[in-house]
């Protein structure tokens, strides 16, 4: 038998570069290792209530491109969060075995209380009791994560091994898959790419808007003329190389400390290395969206499998809590 991977990722609409490197690819791999669930972690997305009008159309283009890059609905069930309600019941109930310590000195809800003074909203206190939910609705063995994220899923796995200790064995305690996200940074060359900041290159974008987004990369600041040497190692245009023109990195390198290459050639030589990595995805992705249908039966077919699990997790826990 496979083990059972779960992971959630927030409706951010198109993706970029740094979902596909750091996230997309590695789902993509496991579904032939494990049984997954990938799920669009919709009621997480309202804990800033930004942007709610937008929520349809972003899991759309989210759906999208997951399927476009290899995501199998054959293979993995694909679905919305809160197309499977079962989920928001069991955070309630998990939230009766959660000490409130717990969660107040979780460091991401200090960071969100400082971001948004305006709205401390009790999702944000509750947010890793939710996120609990998710993985052991599913029974989940395995949830793929950084190295940043392992106190969350610490958190998990503790709400987990309590619910166990006062109702009977009922979770797995869901174990971390330790995977190196690489860091991608944006086009500023100094923040994590993002569609917030307004630094990213989305996958789907068309080979010319890719490269006048490409085109507007900050490079090496110390080259200021064609004839300025480079330092290719403090360049992020030179690490998005590593990914998308793996073979021709080292000349690049020799190239630029000798100058022998200008940016403006160096970023063009990126934009065709991206646009020739993303072709397949891009087609695969226009066929998709020509199938209006589609999505719409990928992830109803999702949540009703979803479904079937999550019923019966319901269930079990009830009875144990002497609900039923
Ligand atoms: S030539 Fe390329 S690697 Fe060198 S500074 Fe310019 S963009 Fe960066």
């Amino acid at each position: 038998m496979k083990k059972r991977v779960f992971s959630g990722a927030r409706p951010t609409g198109r993706q970029h570069l740094g979902n596909y490197l750091g996230a997309i690819q590695n789902y993509v791999k496991l579904q032939d290792e494990y049984n997954c669930v990938y799920c669009i972690v919709d009621i997480h997305a309202l804990t800033s209530l930004e942007n709610t009008g937008e929520l349809q159309k972003n899991i759309r283009e989210m759906i999208l491109d997951w399927l476009a890059a290899g995501l199998d609905p054959e293979k993995s069930i694909l679905f919305v969060q809160s197309h499977v309600p079962e989920v928001t019941e069991l955070h309630t109930l998990l939230s009766m075995v959660t000490p409130l310590g717990w969660l107040l000195r979780v460091p991401t809800f200090k960071e969100k209380v400082k971001m948004q003074p305006h709205n401390v909203n009790y999702g944000l206190v509750g947010y890793p009791v939710l996120m609990t939910a998710d993985i052991v609705l599913y029974k989940a063995e395995v949830v793929p994560v950084g190295e940043d994220q392992v106190p969350h899923l610490e958190l998990a796995r503790e709400i987990a091994r309590r619910f166990n200790n006062l109702f009977g064995d009922t979770f797995p305690e869901p174990e971390a898959k330790l995977t190196t996200f690489p860091m991608i940074l944006g086009l500023d060359g100094k923040q994590k790419m993002s569609k917030q900041l307004d630094n990213d290159i989305e996958i789907a974008l068309s080979p010319e808007e890719t490269k006048k987004r490409v085109m507007t990369a900050v490079t090496d600041p110390a080259r200021q003329y064609r004839t300025d040497p480079g330092h290719p190692e403090i360049c992020n245009v030179y690490s998005l190389h590593g990914y998308f023109n793996p073979l021709q990195v080292k000349d690049i390198a020799i190239q630029c400390r000798s100058a022998k290459i200008g940016c403006v050639d160096c970023k063009t030589l990126l934009a065709e290395g991206i646009n020739t990595t993303f072709q397949p995805l891009r087609e695969q992705r226009e066929a998709i969206a020509a199938k209006p249908k589609y999505i719409e039966e990928v992830l109803a077919d999702g949540a009703a499998r979803a479904s079937i699990i999550a019923r019966e997790t319901i269930k079990e826990v009830k009875q144990k809590m002497g609900l039923i």
